[in-house]
């Protein structure tokens, strides 16, 4: 029987992509190191899903997205965009993508100019990207129409970021990046500065907004339990590489890897006498200079054995659609259980 995946059609594939950030020290004996963000990451995301991306601070979500994008270069591996190799092709010939692979930073604050009014902000890369020739009545109409779509009123087009709260910030910044029609967008810890009441009206309108334009998201934050509601698949990564991948719903109820289910037991959690204990990994998240050796998670892990420290576990797919690295994934689920 054919896995349903493969009939679907594929935004972007990443086949075994790094991303290495030199660092000034060197070994001892004269090798320059690298801080390795992305270390050999491969996975699709199909046309109008939500792909969640979630991990420690530090684990690569972030050079991720922005790699895909073309906005730091690859160290090595293959970006595909709608089946067309986009690794090395010059930033010149990027430039016609921008417009349908787009990103909306986390911070509403930093990301926007205090300078500009929101028509500026929202019509300036209409303007570089060449869809509207002049700023004029047909410009204006277009971007109030886009904030409409976005919940910010006509009156506020005039108006300057710092006259805005976060919330209407973002929606700003959304309406930004949807303004050029992409196709693809990378929400970047898109609500992690906001509060908790405005994440979910920010939530709703990505969601909105997908259904609407037809989008596709690849959707990174460190909090599962926003990525949990809004992804269709999640992809869990750890120290620069993928740990564990599949539906949103396997990954939450039926999580593979020892890191997923720490990550998930750190979810506050409604649900009464839901009998589970909060898993506290061990030490911090190790240096990825020099990462630990066979599994990179060995340092933290709760069923570390021999094996795990000497042998690197195999990307297996466990069920279908649902992968995995680790070589005692079938102990994960006796994680976390009250005695
Ligand atoms: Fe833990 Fe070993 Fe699995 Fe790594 S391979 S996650 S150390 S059990």
């Amino acid at each position: 029987m054919a896995n349903k995946n493969e009939e679907r059609k594929v935004a972007v594939e990443l086949v075994d992509l790094k991303k290495y950030f030199p660092v000034k020290s060197q070994t001892l004996f004269g090798e320059a190191e690298s801080v390795k963000a992305n270390d050999g990451v491969s996975f699709k995301i199909y046309e109008g899903e939500t792909f969640g991306l979630v991990g420690e601070s530090g684990c690569g979500k972030t050079p991720l997205g922005r790699t895909i994008l073309r906005l730091e270069e690859p160290t090595d591996g293959h970006i595909y965009f709608e089946g067309r190799d986009i690794t090395r092709i010059p930033q010149r010939r990027m430039r016609p993508l921008r417009t349908q692979m787009q990103i909306i930073f986390q911070d509403p604050y930093s990301s926007l100019d205090p300078k500009q009014t929101v028509g500026q902000i929202i019509g300036e890369a209409l303007l570089a990207h060449k869809m509207y020739k002049k700023r004029g009545d047909e410009l204006e109409n277009y971007i109030l129409d886009v904030m409409e779509k976005c919940g910010l009123d006509d009156y506020m087009i005039h108006r300057y970021p710092h006259q805005f709260s976060g919330g209407q910030r973002q929606r700003i910044g959304i309406a930004r990046s949807l303004a050029l029609n992409p196709k693809f967008v990378v929400c970047d810890e898109a609500v992690s500065a906001l509060d908790v009441s405005i994440q979910s009206q920010i939530l709703n309108l990505l969601r909105k907004l997908k259904r609407e334009e037809n989008l596709t998201y690849l959707f990174i934050s460190h909090d599962l339990s926003v990525v949990k509601h809004l992804s269709d698949r999640i992809g869990v990564m750890y120290l620069g590489e993928m740990v564990e991948l599949g539906g949103a719903e396997e990954v939450h109820k039926k999580s593979l890897h020892p890191y997923t289910k720490a990550l998930l037991s750190a979810v506050p959690t409604t649900e009464a006498g839901s009998g589970k204990d909060k898993i506290i990994l061990k030490g911090d998240i190790p240096s990825n200079v020099r990462p630990p050796s066979g599994c990179r998670f060995h340092t933290r892990c709760p069923l570390a054995t021999e094996k795990c420290r000497q042998e690197i576990p195999k990307w297996e797919e466990v069920e279908e659609g649902h992968f995995v690295a680790c070589h005692h994934h079938e102990q994960t689920k006796t994680l976390g259980k009250k005695t």
